[in-house]
């Protein structure tokens, strides 16, 4: 093992004295004085200056020793100017024996440093943040040796820990906190909503308030003792694993496994805490390192498992301090809105929804279980929000919009003045809309249509009696089975369904099998690489080549519903022989409950979702064995267009309302008519208001959204002449253009349709 030496005493002695300095009742100013002149003594440096991130993202001088002292709190460099902002922007240690001769030096005169030649800098880093720089000069050529440099960020580990607590803000009358710059964002929305709240963080930061140890070997022995728990709970999550078969959460936990008996990590945590530092500090500095290191990489495999090896410090961490592991467990503040690098549907279930009044993620897309999850429980939710984390400090104000992914992190008092409005808005068209929820949704000329909602949690079933809707047009059981940690057995799949009909009472409820496959991944299944995911082995298509899965399935829906009706609608459905063989296993598992004398649902109604444009060539031969059939419009779409429905560079390429794709829905609509078989839509266009009035044009008379949109969309229906516009939408369809938006949404507004 090499440890660090130093010059007079090494960083053990240098870290005795600090101590001292910080046990002292003194300013946080005169607490920072202190430790740069003991810092320059202990490494025979002329010079030690710590700069700090303030105001506007500045560096600005908080202390030094040999430099001129009126420069203090005056000199100011932006992050990447000179080689100080150089530090702090790269956050890699600069050691230059010639620090003039470097292109990026830039020359203070007020600060005096003309006569030092050799500068070693350091970035001060907390919890992946750069909180400032420290560093030494020397009037000679001097060279400072690797175990100088390493010696050095030692001490700078323990002034983070000094500098985050707050010390300083005495310095400048002001916590640095309150003092870093708003940040403004434009992510992306993944749940509507207007929320102005509190930071709390999904994963809490620990905070290390022992640095300086005080007995080196009881630090070893508390270390190599957290190491041990840490790898036998992640032994332990393994195990679990493999109990519930293969997944991506097994390669996650391999990479931990790997990283946890990694010789080189922990030669170096050991390392960190024989130069004298605590347990807690030690694995905080060479996380600091390894993260500075691993962010340089080109390589995009190293840049990945850095989040892999956060993970793991954050849990050797947790062992030391006993810190729980995610703030759901904790009391939350009023009005929290939770941050979180990405985060699954169940985690986003354990907060207490009262007091969550928002969820920002820097990974998170439209289709990821947790937004599904957050319209459900109506919470606004922002996605790819990039390096926000890093940037935001638990009890920042922030604001959000869900609609527009709009976001403000510290927002100045004009845009919280703004989002109060829009809130006030808000809740105004809400009021309106739950006025509404008794009323039914019928157009000025009578035509009635019917509202139904999207669900697949127990949390979505409240939003039937507050929206007032019809019906539950989709039920997305494969949900169930998405925010799970093992597969739900065939009594929790009854006893949720169940529930659901209880729930619906005189309602009606589509239940839709299984829709796994594509973007929709277990996190306990096999996963398969395909090329085409969406377009590969998913739904259906996996209920008929793996039947006893479905059946499984069919047997604890008809279980559910005994005594009611039972609505069942098969998803992905290309061609009729596959819905004729899914009706099949349906009808096994009925003879199978009525032989063992069960109790049996009142009815049984069959239907297929209509996604798949092959299946719109064969709806004469489908229609007449079917109960009812519903359009998947987001798949339709997909296939209709060969647009990939999760590819952002695609969205906007083509247009729901492209006189073609409306030109192929009104032809299910004639054929559903003219075969009196009840038909519906289900997709996303449903629940957008313009859409929506074009799918009423078109002539669908049920469609299915989700609940936020039930309101909206009634107004519209209510203020709309059904026949009026469907005269129109007939002499659109022979239309050349690309879409026929801007038409509709003129009419919408000559007639004062909101919308
Ligand atoms: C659809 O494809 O339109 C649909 C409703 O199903 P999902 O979004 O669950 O694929
Ligand atoms: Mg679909």
């Amino acid at each position: 093992m090499t440890l660090p030496t130093l010059p007079s005493g090494g960083p053990r002695l240098l870290l005795r004295q600090m101590r001292e300095v910080m046990a002292e009742g003194v300013s946080g100013q005169e607490r920072l004085d202190k430790l740069v002149r003991m810092i320059a003594a202990n490494m025979v440096a002329e010079v030690c200056s710590v700069y700090l991130l303030a105001e506007a993202g500045d560096l600005e001088l908080f202390a030094t020793e040999g430099l001129n002292p009126a420069a203090v709190h005056a000199t100011r460099l932006k992050v990447g100017e000179g080689l100080v902002g150089t530090i702090a922007e790269t956050a890699e240690s600069l050691n230059l024996s010639d620090a003039p001769a470097h292109p990026k030096f830039a020359y203070r005169p007020e600060t005096g440093e003309d006569p030092y030649r050799s500068l070693m800098g350091v970035p001060i880093l907390r919890a992946g943040r750069t909180l400032g720089v420290l560093l030494v000069q020397n009037r000679t050529h001097r060279h400072y040796t690797d175990d100088e440099v390493e010696a050095l960020e030692i001490i700078a580990t323990v002034l983070a820990e000094v500098v985050a607590s707050g010390e300083f803000s005495a310095a400048s009358g002001v916590a640095l906190r309150e003092r870093l710059a708003p940040v403004n964002l434009h992510a992306t929305g993944l749940a509507d909503g207007i929320a102005v709240g509190v930071v709390v963080l999904h994963e809490p930061r620990i905070h290390v308030t022992r640095l300086i140890a005080e007995d080196v070997e009881a630090e070893t022995g508390r270390l190599e003792a957290a190491i041990d728990g840490m790898r036998a709970s992640i032994d332990a999550m393994l195990h679990e694993a493999d109990a519930n078969l293969a997944g991506e959460s097994r390669d996650v936990l391999e990479a931990y496994r790997m990283f946890a008996h990694d010789g080189g990590w922990l030669r170096r945590l050991r390392e960190a805490v024989v130069t004298g530092l605590t347990a807690e500090a030690a694995v905080e500095r060479v996380q600091n390192e390894t993260r500075a290191r691993m962010l340089r990489s080109k390589d995009p495999y190293w840049r990945e498992r850095l989040h892999d090896l956060e993970d793991l410090a954050n849990r050797l961490l947790r062992h030391l301090t006993g810190d729980v592991a995610t703030a759901s467990k904790q009391a939350l503040p009023e009005g929290a809105i939770i941050l979180a690098r990405s985060m699954g549907g169940a985690e986003l279930l354990d907060y207490d929804r009262s007091r969550v009044r928002g969820v920002v993620l820097e990974d998170g897309t439209p289709t990821s279980h947790v937004a599904i999850i957050a319209r459900a429980l109506d919470i606004p939710m922002v996605g790819r929000a990039e390096r926000l984390l890093e940037r935001a400090e638990p009890g920042d104000l922030i604001a959000l919009d869900g609609a527009t992914g709009e976001l403000h992190l510290r927002p100045t008092a004009d845009v919280v003045r703004v989002f109060d409005e829009k809130l006030a808005l808000h809740a105004q068209r809400r009021a309106q809309f739950h006025a509404l929820r008794n009323e039914p949704a019928i157009t000025l000329d009578g035509v009635h249509v019917r509202l139904n909602i999207n669900a697949g949690l127990m949390v979505d079933l409240p939003n039937l009696d507050e929206t007032g809707a019809d019906g539950i047009g989709l039920f997305r059981t494969e949900l169930q089975f998405m925010v799970a940690p093992t597969m739900p057995r065939l009594k929790a799949q009854a006893a949720l369904y169940r529930r659901v009909i209880e729930a619906a009472r005189d309602k009606s409820v589509v239940f839709r099998t299984l829709d796994l496959g594509g973007d929709k991944i277990l996190p306990y299944g096999p996963r398969n690489v395909e090329a085409n995911p969406a377009m590969g082995w998913r739904a259906l298509r996996i209920g008929l080549d793996r039947p006893s899965l479905l059946r499984y399935q069919l047997r604890a829906l008809i279980a559910a519903a005994e005594g009611h009706v039972l609505s069942v609608m098969f998803p992905m459905v290309a061609e009729v022989a596959e819905f004729v063989e899914a009706r099949r296993l349906l009808h096994m598992e009925l003879d199978r409950a009525q032989g063992a004398g069960k109790r049996m649902p009142s009815a049984i109604r069959v239907g297929a979702m209509i996604e798949v444009p092959s299946l719109v060539w064969q709806l004469d031969q489908l229609l007449p064995i079917c109960d009812f059939v519903s359009v998947g419009s987001n798949d339709l779409m997909q296939f209709f267009f060969a647009v990939d429905r999760s590819n952002p560079r695609l969205t906007d390429r083509y247009d729901l309302l492209s006189p073609s794709l409306l030109r192929m829905l009104r032809h299910v609509v004639e054929t559903a008519d003219r075969r009196g078989v009840p038909l519906g839509l289900c997709g996303e266009m449903a629940g957008r208001t313009l859409e929506a009035m074009a799918l009423v044009g078109i002539g669908f008379r049920a469609i299915s959204m989700p609940p936020a949109s039930i309101g909206p969309v009634k107004l519209m229906v209510r203020s709309l002449h059904a026949s009026e516009l469907q005269a129109l939408m007939e002499e659109l369809y022979d239309e050349p253009e690309h879409s026929l938006r801007p038409r509709l949404a003129a009419y919408a507004s000559e007639h004062n349709i909101p919308l």
